[in-house]
Order: C-alpha cells, then sequence, then structure tokens
C-alpha cells in the first residue's frame, strides 16, 4: 500500500494507473469496520482503489466537534493495509483548498432543507466542496458512500448530476455493532454505559419499523419522542419520516412505497445519526 500525501505524488499513481479501474473511498478517518465495508466493495470492483484520509474543516458547523475528531492515523493505515487497500490519499488542507480554489456552487433543492440540513448550517456545502475537489483530482469511475449518512448520499447523488461528474456513486449498507449501534468514528468517545444507551438509538427506529402497520405517522412519532424524553442518556436532536427521493417529511404512509426515518441523537457531547428504511407493504 503506497501513500500520497503531495499532488505530485497523486499524480504519479493516477498517471500509472490511468487505463485502469479505480475506485474511491472518502473518509475523515478513525475507521471502522463500516469504512472497511467500504474499502473492500471497491477492491472487489474496481482493478485499484484509493482511500482518502481528510478531516474536512469546511463541513463542521461545530469547531468543538472539529477538535475532538479522532485521528489515528498509524492505526488507520494499518487496518488499509489489512483488507488490501492499493491507495492511501492523506492531503494537507493546503493541497485541497489552495489559495485559488473557487468552490463550484450547487442547489440541492429540498434535499439539504431538512434534518441535518436545518441542524448543522453550512454542513452540506462542506460536504459537497469537498468531495467535488476529490472527484476532481483523483478521477474515479466508482466512488463509494455509506448509507448510513443517508442525506449526504442524496446530496452526492445530486451533485455528481449537476456537475456531470463521471462517476458512479455507490451506496454501501451500514455496517453495525451486534447491539444494532451504527458503526460510527464518533462511537469512540463514548463511554461504557453511553455505549449501551447509544443501542436503544436502533432499537427505537426498528420498533418504529413494527409499529408502521398498526399506528399512523403522528402515532410513531410521538411514541419517539416520548421515548426519548424519559431516557435521561439521550437527547434527541431531530426524528424525521420523509420521502427518500426528496427528504420531504411524509404525512401518511401511503404518500411512497418507501419512506426513510431519520434521527439525530446527543449521547452526551456525542453527536450520532441512523436511519432506517420503512416499506409499506
Ligand atoms: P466518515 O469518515 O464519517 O466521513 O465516513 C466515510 C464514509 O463511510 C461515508 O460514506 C460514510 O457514510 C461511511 N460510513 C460511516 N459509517 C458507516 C457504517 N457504519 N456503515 C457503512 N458506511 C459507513
Amino acid at each position: 500500500m503506497r501513500i500520497a500525501s503531495t499532488l505530485n505524488e497523486l499524480t504519479q499513481i493516477l498517471s500509472k494507473h490511468a487505463n485502469t479501474s479505480l475506485g474511491f473511498v472518502p473518509t475523515m478517518g478513525a475507521l471502522h469496520k463500516g469504512h472497511l465495508e467500504l474499502v473492500k466493495k471497491s477492491i472487489e470492483q474496481n482493478d485499484v482503489s484509493i482511500c482518502s484520509i481528510f478531516v474536512n474543516p469546511t463541513q463542521f458547523n461545530n469547531p468543538a466537534d472539529l477538535d475532538k475528531y479522532p485521528n489515528p492515523l498509524e492505526k488507520d493505515l494499518e487496518a488499509l493495509e489489512s483488507v488490501g487497500c492499493d491507495y492511501v490519499f492523506t492531503p494537507s488542507k493546503e493541497l485541497v483548498y489552495p489559495p485559488d480554489f473557487i468552490p463550484k456552487d450547487f442547489s440541492f433543492g429540498s434535499l439539504d432543507k431538512e434534518m441535518e440540513g436545518t441542524n448543522r448550517p453550512g454542513h452540506f456545502k462542506g460536504v459537497a466542496m469537498v468531495i467535488s475537489r476529490f472527484f476532481q483530482l483523483i478521477k474515479p469511475q466508482k466512488a463509494y458512500f455509506g448509507e448510513k449518512d443517508f442525506q449526504q448520499l442524496a446530496i452526492i447523488q445530486s451533485m455528481v448530476k449537476q456537475a456531470g461528474f463521471p462517476v458512479e456513486v455507490v451506496p454501501c449498507s451500514t455496517v453495525r455493532e451486534s447491539s444494532g449501534l451504527a458503526m460510527s468514528s464518533r462511537n469512540m468517545r463514548l463511554n461504557k454505559v453511553q455505549l449501551v444507551a447509544a443501542s436503544r438509538i436502533f432499537e427505537r427506529l426498528r420498533a418504529i419499523s413494527e409499529m408502521k402497520s398498526s399506528h399512523s405517522i403522528v402515532a410513531v412519532k410521538k411514541w419517539l419522542n416520548f421515548a426519548f424524553l424519559t431516557d435521561e442518556d439521550l437527547q434527541l436532536e431531530y426524528f424525521e419520516i420523509a420521502n427518500p427521493n426528496t427528504l420531504i417529511a411524509s404525512d401518511k404512509w401511503n404518500d411512497c412505497d418507501v419512506h426513510i426515518a431519520c434521527i439525530a441523537v446527543f449521547v452526551g457531547e456525542v453527536r450520532l445519526i441512523d436511519n432506517i428504511l420503512l416499506k409499506i407493504n
């Protein structure tokens, strides 16, 4: 496995593989099995795979969150090597955002107006900025994104269409702990009690999935809000049931065949997100 940190090193790698299929997995490091599944899928589907590790400052609306973001580079490199990743791109901020860098302008319609969009102002602008820059630098044929960040995936798909990037976005299922908790780099910041509490997030999403045949959307939302209100370890930031294509909130189950239920919860100072697809019949 080779590491590229400069533009020169990246260019050398890309020219060496000019006629091969290139798979790209963008990450912010602190890798876990969820990230590694994306890398494994890329390895399966491409001749060459490149994973980036870059904690992108432009997507953090909360500076404290950026400061506390874990950065165990050595461990990450070992993990990538162990699954057979070919290349790791670890650029500096200056390489990603040079002084003459002008971000592309995107318009996401309803996709960035709800949920993460309202609760993390500027977040998706930062995500689109970094991923479009990486797509320009790396020019992959395929790029891998986790469904855990469902709204982010929708934003990336829209961005690819708007910019006309010749890249296939490959969605990857959420990898979970045996407790059901979605794997996240942020889980490293949870103590044992908080880890147990955090597993109640997906437990409640699963309960919603069971309730959908017998309860209205209003009723399940009320149930979920109450469950969090009486849970002293978890603070609900938002819970929404939406159309997975537009992310506009659903009023009734028969509004569409499939809904996406998305949630953001604080466990102490750590903010976690998760989601579940709800199929109707
Ligand atoms: P991050 O490092 O958090 O920016 O995540 C990098 C990529 O890994 C994103 O496409 C995430 O959606 C994906 N990812 C993060 N956690 C998981 C998970 N538990 N299962 C599958 N993909 C994940």
